[in-house]
C-alpha cells in the first residue's frame, strides 16, 4: 500500500487543473480503505475520494487523497425479469454498460460512455438522454469514514433527485462507495425519446431496435457533440438545468420566445446552455478558461487555466444569466 507524497493530480481529473496532493494512496478493498484510514496522515484529514475525476474542479491542493480502485463485474442473482449485476465502486462506468449490453442486460444503454466510475454514479445520480441511474438501481455497499464499517444504502435511502442524492448533499465527504448493484431487465423497454436518438437511428439505418444500437446511437452523439477531456479539459456539464414553477416559466416564455423548457414534476426544466448562449458566452474565452463552443454548458480548459480560473468564470456567467434571466444556476460539477 503505497502512499506518495506531493502527487500531481493534473491526470487524474478531466479539467486537467494542475493541482498536487499532499499525501494520495489508492485502494482496492474494504481492507484496504480501513488500513489506510488508520494510518497517518489519513487518520485526522478527512480524504478527497476520487474516482475518474470527471466531476471535480480542484481549486486548491487537497491534503489527502484516496482513489478507488474497488474492481469487479458480476452478475449476482437473476429471476424470471431481472439481472442484478454488482460493480466494484472503481470500475469505468462504461464497461458496466458494456458488460450488461454483451449479457443482453437492458436498462443502461441510453447511458453509455458516461466518464468515470461505478462508484460516482449514484453521487448525481448520472442521466442522460432520458434514462437516469435510479432507475435502474437497487443497491450500494459504502464505507462509513464517520462510524467505521460497512453499510447497504437501498435507492429508497439514496435521495435521487435531478442530478443529486443524499451523497452529494446531507453526507457529502461521509461515506465512500465501495460497489453498487443494479437491476437490469431481461425484456427490454426501450427509450428512444430524446429526439437526437431516434434521428441517429435512422441515419445509422436501424430498423429493429436493440440495446445495442441504442448505445451505439448515444456513443455516436455524444462523440460527435461533447468535447473529449483527453484532447481539452472539461467536466461534462458545468451548471445543472435549473427547474421552475409554471408561473415563472409563463412569464419567462412571454418575454423570450425561444426559451427552450421541458415539462418535468412541478413546472418546467430550463435547458441552462441555451440561456448561457444568449447572454453571449458561447466560445468565448477569458485566458485559458472558457466556454465550449458548441455546447454553453461545458466549460474547458485549455492547457493552463487553474480551479479558481474556471470557477471565476463560472460565476461570471451565473450573474449573467441570473441579470437577464432571473434564474439562478447551481454547480453540478463538485468544487473542491
Ligand atoms: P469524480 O469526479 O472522481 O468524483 C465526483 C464526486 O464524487 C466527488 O465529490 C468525489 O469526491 C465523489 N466520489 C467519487 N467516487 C466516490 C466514491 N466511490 N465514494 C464516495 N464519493 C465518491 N454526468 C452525467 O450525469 N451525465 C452525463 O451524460 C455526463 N456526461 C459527461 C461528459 C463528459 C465529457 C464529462 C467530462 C463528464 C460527464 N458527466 C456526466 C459528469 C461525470 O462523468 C459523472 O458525474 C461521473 O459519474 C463522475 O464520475 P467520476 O468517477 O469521474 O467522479
Ligand atoms: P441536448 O440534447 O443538446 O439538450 C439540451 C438540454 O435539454 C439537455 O441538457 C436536456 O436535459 C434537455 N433535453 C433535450 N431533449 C430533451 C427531452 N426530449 N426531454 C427532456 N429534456 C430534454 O444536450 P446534450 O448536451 O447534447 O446532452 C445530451 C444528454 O447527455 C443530456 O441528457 C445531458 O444531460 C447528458 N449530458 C450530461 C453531461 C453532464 O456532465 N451532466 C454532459 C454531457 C451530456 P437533461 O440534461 O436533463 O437531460
Amino acid at each position: 500500500m503505497k502512499i506518495l507524497r506531493d502527487f500531481s493530480l493534473k491526470d487524474y481529473n478531466t479539467f486537467g487543473i494542475q493541482a498536487r496532493a499532499g499525501h494520495f494512496a489508492c485502494f482496492g478493498s474494504a481492507a484496504a480503505l480501513e488500513k489506510l484510514l488508520s494510518r497517518e496522515p489519513f487518520s485526522g484529514e478527512p480524504p478527497l475520494i476520487l474516482g475518474g475525476g470527471s466531476n471535480i474542479l480542484l481549486t486548491r491542493d487537497p491534503a489527502c487523497v484516496l482513489k478507488n480502485e474497488v474492481k469487479g463485474l458480476q452478475v449476482v442473482l437473476q429471476d424470471d425479469r431481472h439481472a442484478y449485476v454488482r460493480a466494484g465502486g472503481g470500475e469505468r462506468w462504461h464497461s458496466l454498460v458494456e458488460y450488461c449490453i454483451a449479457r443482453g442486460l437492458a436498462g443502461v444503454e441510453n447511458l453509455s460512455l458516461i466518464p468515470g466510475l461505478a462508484g460516482a454514479a449514484p453521487m448525481q445520480n448520472i442521466g442522460a438522454y432520458g434514462v437516469e441511474v435510479r432507475d435502474v438501481f437497487h443497491s450500494l455497499e459504502a464505507f462509513d469514514l464517520r462510524e467505521g464499517g460497512v453499510v447497504t444504502f437501498f435507492a429508497e435511502d439514496c435521495g435521487f433527485g435531478y442530478r443529486e442524492s443524499v451523497f452529494k448533499r446531507k453526507y457529502r465527504g461521509r461515506f465512500v462507495i465501495l460497489s453498487i448493484t443494479l437491476r437490469l431487465n431481461l425484456t427490454p423497454t426501450y427509450n428512444i425519446s430524446y429526439g437526437a436518438i431516434e434521428k441517429e437511428l435512422e441515419a445509422m439505418g436501424v430498423t429493429t431496435l436493440s440495446i445495442r444500437d441504442i448505445s451505439r446511437a448515444v456513443i455516436r452523439i455524444r462523440t460527435s457533440k461533447l468535447p473529449d477531456p483527453a484532447r481539452i479539459g472539461n467536466a461534462g456539464s458545468f451548471f445543472k438545468n435549473p427547474e421552475i414553477d409554471a408561473e415563472k416559466y409563463q412569464l419567462l416564455k412571454k418575454e423570450f420566445p425561444g426559451l427552450v423548457a421541458y415539462p418535468v414534476a412541478g413546472g418546467y426544466k430550463l435547458a441552462a446552455g441555451w440561456m448561457i448562449e444568449q447572454c453571449g458566452w458561447k466560445g468565448r474565452r477569458q485566458g485559458d478558461a472558457g466556454v465550449h463552443d458548441r455546447q454553453a454548458l461545458v466549460l474547458v480548459n485549455y492547457g493552463q487555466a487553474t480551479g479558481a480560473d474556471i470557477y471565476r468564470l463560472s460565476e461570471e456567467i451565473a450573474a449573467s444569466v441570473l441579470d437577464r434571466f432571473g434564474v439562478a444556476l447551481e454547480r453540478e460539477v463538485n468544487i473542491y
